[in-house]
């Protein structure tokens, strides 16, 4: 069957790197685990081995018959054919509570994905994905480099991150362009730093990213509207109260110190 680069479908080839994957994942038989994309069941097989029981979200109707004729008859396998964007963890988990996450990602949507999955953080105990590996990079990366952005923020945030290792190209069929690396995201039991409100700490991180190269005095007047500032606020003095200096860069700003800033403005919630 042909893959279907629309779909991001770049399926594992061998073991080694399924068995790494699986290996990586910290499961207790009789776990759930949700697998977004089982594609062929390489990782599903390896999942199922190790005692999970494996709730597989896939959208490609036409690989669904084969998955069904592998695995079906296995009683800790649910197969359910959708598309993880419009997923409901819980409902899918049920009646388990919390769920270990295990995906090969589509790389068209990895991020939205993620985005989602973060959003059902109630539901998950932790998530074992991989992704490209600039991506993977970005989410883990500490403060003060270029790769340290909004998403790391927003990710960190939520969860603990953790890179955990490279794969080439060549280990899939067929082989996408760049490099793939796997990480495990651990959702946190609170947030990495208490702020007063989540929107306005998540607002705030966006907008002083939004142009990286400007100081972090810039960023905020550049947003005032958007994080409702506009009652002609000082944003120097604001700034100077806290105390955080205006012209250091957004890379620079540890979550801890954008947690102090966001409880220094409006609430949007
Ligand atoms: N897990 C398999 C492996 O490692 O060989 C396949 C991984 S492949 C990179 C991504 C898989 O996600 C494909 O099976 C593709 O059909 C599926 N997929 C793509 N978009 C999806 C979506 N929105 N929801 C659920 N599955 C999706």
């Amino acid at each position: 069957m042909r893959a279907k680069r629309s779909l991001g479908q770049n399926f594992l080839t061998g073991t080694h790197y399924p068995r790494r994957i699986v290996d990586s994942v910290p499961l207790q038989p009789g776990e759930t685990v949700v697998e977004i994309g089982p594609g062929h069941g390489a990782l599903t097989a390896l999942l199922l081995d190790r005692g999970a029981r494996v709730v597989a979200v896939e959208i490609d109707s036409e690989l669904i018959p084969a998955l069904r004729q592998t695995f079906g008859a296995r009683p800790n396998f649910l197969l359910i054919e959708a598309d993880a964007l419009t997923m409901d963890l819980g409902q899918l988990i049920a009646p388990a509570a919390k769920a270990r996450v295990v995906a090969n990602l589509p790389y068209y949507i990895s991020t939205p994905i993620l985005q989602r999955l973060i959003e059902q953080r109630a539901s998950a105990l932790d998530m074992t994905l991989m992704l490209q590996r600039e991506v993977v990079d970005r989410i883990t990366a500490p403060p003060g480099g270029k790769e340290y952005g909004a998403l790391s923020v927003l990710v960190q945030f939520y969860c603990e991150t953790e890179k955990l290792f490279d794969v080439p190209p060549g280990a899939f069929r067929p082989s996408p362009k760049v490099w793939s690396s796997v990480m495990r995201l651990t959702v946190r039991p609170q947030p990495a730093a208490a702020v007063r409100c989540e929107a306005t700490f998540i607002e705030l991180t966006k907008a002083l990213f939004a142009q990286r190269r400007k100081t972090i005095l810039n960023n905020l007047r550049a947003a005032q509207t958007r994080l409702r500032l506009e009652d002609g606020a000082r944003l120097s003095d604001l700034l100077a109260r806290i105390p955080l200096d205006p012209q250091r860069r957004a890379e620079t700003l540890s979550i801890a110190e954008l947690a102090l800033l966001a409880d220094a403005l409006p609430d949007l919630m």
